[in-house]
C-alpha cells in the first residue's frame, strides 16, 4: 500500500475513532458489551449442538442449508447455483472476500456487480478493502472521482455526491439484469432459524427481493436467539461506525410467503423464492480446538484501527479479508503455518493494543506469541532471527562481535 493511501485510510480511522470515542464510554454501551462478550463466549463453546439446531430450524422454515467445509466447495456450491446468469449482484461479505468468490465467478465468466458503494469503488480500481465496514477507506475523494470516471468513461466530479449518483446510476441500470443477490449474514440466530443483515444503503434489501438469495456465513456467526443476534449487531455497529444503530436491519427467515387468502400458504409474493445458506467451515473447527477465542469476533474492525502495523503497513498484515492480527491467528487454521507467517506472524509487535480495542477481548497478540512459539519449533522463524541465535552461540550476543 503507497504512502498516500495510508494516509488517507489513517485519516479515516482518526475520524471514526473520535465519532466512536463518546459512545464507547457510555454506561449503554458497556453493558451491551458485556451482554455480547457472554453471547460470544458461550455460542462458540457450543457451536457444534448450534449448528445441529440452527440447520434444524432453519430447514423447516424453508431456507435450504448447504454446508461447506472449505473454500473451494463453498465456490462450487455457489458456482453451480449460478452459472446460468450472466451477472450476479453482491452485498460485502468478508466470507464471500475469504473464499475469493468475485474473483472465482468472475474467472468462470459470471459477472460480479459489487452493490455496496466502497466495494463498487474498490472492485473498480482493482485495489483490496482495508477495512471490514469501510471498504474504500484508503482512497480519497479525487482518486474516487478519477477511477470512476474511467471505468464508467464519463467525467464524475470529485464531489460525493456527484460521485454517489454516478455509481447509483450505474449499479441500479444493471440490477433489474440480475435475478441472483448473494449476501453475507452478521449473524444466524439458531433456535429462530433466521439470517441477520445489516447495512445502510438498502442494498441488501434489493438483493433479498431477487429470485434466489444465497448467503454465505461461517459456522462462528451463530448465536442462539434472534434478541443475541440484535445485540451482536448492536455492539458491531457501535464499534465499527460510531453510531448506535444501522439504518437497516434485515431478518430473513424463510423465501417470500403468504397465507391471506384463508390462511392458505402460498410461496413467491416479493422476495426471494429461494433462500439458500452456505455454512462456511473453513478451518473454523481447527481453530475450535485450539484457539476458539478466536471465533468469538463481531467483526466490527475496531482491531485494527489504532493498531500500529496495520496503521503502517494496511492490509498486507492479516489474511484476505481478515485483516490484523486476528486475521493472521485465523489463516493458520483456514490455510496452513506458512500462510500465517506469510500474513506477518512475526511483524505483529505484541503490544497488545488489539486486545485492549476488541469489545470482546480477543487476546490477539497472545495468541499470534503462542503461535510464534508453535511456528519456531516448526523451522518457521525471519532471516533475521536466525542471524541472531548465530551471534548468540558464537558470542554470547546478539550481535556479530562479542560485548565487552
Ligand atoms: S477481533 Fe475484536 S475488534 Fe477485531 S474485528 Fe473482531 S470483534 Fe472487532
Amino acid at each position: 500500500m503507497n504512502d498516500s493511501s495510508l494516509r488517507i485510510m489513517n485519516k479515516s480511522f482518526n475520524i471514526l475513532d473520535k465519532r466512536r470515542a463518546t459512545l464507547l464510554k457510555d454506561e449503554r454501551t458497556i453493558n451491551l458489551k458485556e451482554r455480547v462478550k457472554k453471547i460470544r463466549k458461550n455460542s462458540v463453546k457450543h457451536l457444534s449442538s448450534l449448528l445441529e439446531i440452527a440447520q434444524e430450524n432453519l430447514q423447516s422454515n424453508g431456507i435450504e442449508v448447504v454446508m461447506a467445509k472449505d473454500a473451494h466447495e463453498a465456490r462450487e456450491v455457489i458456482y453451480q447455483l449460478v452459472k446460468n446468469e450472466d451477472m450476479v449482484a453482491k452485498s460485502k461479505s468478508n466470507t464471500a472476500g475469504e473464499i475469493q468468490l468475485t474473483e472465482y465467478l468472475e474467472s468462470k465468466k459470471v459477472n460480479v456487480l459489487e452493490t455496496d458503494l466502497g466495494d463498487r469503488i474498490v472492485q473498480f480500481d482493482e485495489s483490496h478493502p482495508t477495512h471490514p465496514i469501510g471498504p474504500a477507506c484508503h482512497l480519497d475523494m479525487a482518486r474516487i472521482a478519477e477511477i470512476v470516471s474511467s471505468k464508467l468513461q464519463k467525467d464524475v466530479k470529485a464531489e460525493p455526491r456527484a460521485i454517489l449518483d454516478s455509481v447509483k446510476k450505474d449499479i441500479t441500470g444493471k440490477i433489474p439484469n440480475c435475478n441472483i443477490g448473494i449476501t453475507g449474514a452478521n449473524a444466524v440466530a439458531a433456535e429462530d432459524g433466521s439470517l441477520l443483515m445489516v447495512h445502510n444503503e438498502g442494498n441488501i434489501s434489493l438483493l433479498t427481493m431477487m429470485d434466489t438469495h444465497i448467503v454465505i456465513v461461517g459456522i462462528d456467526k451463530l448465536v442462539p436467539t434472534l434478541e443475541d443476534a440484535v445485540s451482536v449487531v448492536k455492539l458491531e455497529t457501535i464499534y465499527a461506525t460510531g453510531k448506535t444503530v444501522p439504518a437497516y436491519m434485515n431478518i430473513v427467515s424463510s423465501p417470500s410467503k403468504t397465507a391471506d387468502i384463508e390462511q392458505i400458504l402460498l410461496k413467491d409474493m416479493y422476495g426471494a423464492k429461494r433462500v439458500i445458506l452456505v455454512l462456511l467451515d473453513n478451518g473454523r473447527s481447527r481453530a475450535l480446538q485450539e484457539n476458539e477465542e478466536c471465533l468469538w469476533c463481531i467483526g466490527c474492525g475496531a482491531c485494527i484501527v489504532n493498531c500500529p502495523v496495520y496503521t503502517t503497513l494496511g492490509p498486507e498484515f492479516g489474511y484476505l479479508r481478515h485483516l490484523g492480527g486476528r486475521g493472521i491467528v485465523l489463516s493458520k487454521y483456514i490455510d496452513n503455518d506458512e500462510v500465517c507467517f506469510d500474513s506477518g506472524l512475526y511483524k505483529c509487535t505484541l503490544c497488545g493494543q488489539c486486545t485492549n480495542e476488541c469489545p470482546v477481548e480477543i487476546p490477539t497478540n497472545q495468541m499470534l506469541e503462542d503461535l510464534r512459539k508453535e511456528s519456531v519449533k516448526k523451522g518457521l522463524y525471519t532471516q533475521k532471527h536466525q542471524e541472531i541465535k548465530n551471534n548468540l552461540k558464537k558470542t554470547r550476543s546478539p550481535f556479530k562481535k562479542e560485548l565487552n
